[in-house]
């Protein structure tokens, strides 16, 4: 499960607004408990979609700011806890891209932005190569 404050939520909605019609994306950085599967985010970081050609509906991180991201969440003793993005005018489930670049043991926050609003939203964790949605308390 992933336990975040309401207050990432509403940057994450804020950042979705403002990249609208394209998709962002960003990390969860906080802390991991693996034995019972938690997943704590007490901060977000936005990075650049360097998918420029189709950033209506797709996102690429590239391996820079990957490190770059590392590197800020090692010097404040975070973890990279998972990854955010968001589908604008399209619902707030993975799509086959998502799932092609999902790592095990992250949360996956996909936001919907519909007609340039924050809409619904959810947490995914891959299980067995699939996306399920995982149960999320907001803090
Ligand atoms: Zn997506």
């Amino acid at each position: 499960m992933l336990r975040i404050k309401k207050e990432l939520i509403d940057k994450i909605a804020k950042q979705g607004e403002k990249g609208y019609p394209y998709e962002i994306c960003g990390f969860l950085l906080g802390s991991i408990d693996y034995n019972n599967d938690i997943r704590e985010a007490v901060e977000v970081y936005q990075v650049e979609n360097q998918n420029k050609e189709r950033a209506n509906d797709r996102f690429e991180i590239s391996p820079k700011d990957y490190i770059r991201v590392e590197n800020y969440a090692d010097s404040k003793g975070l973890s990279i806890v998972g990854i955010y993005h968001t589908h604008p005018d399209h619902p707030d489930r993975p799509s086959q891209t998502d799932l092609m670049f999902a790592q095990p043991d992250m949360s996956y926050i996909i936001m919907s932005i519909e007609k340039g609003k924050a809409g619904n939203w959810r947490s995914w964790k891959l299980e067995n190569d699939r996306f399920v949605q995982e149960k999320v308390e907001i803090l």
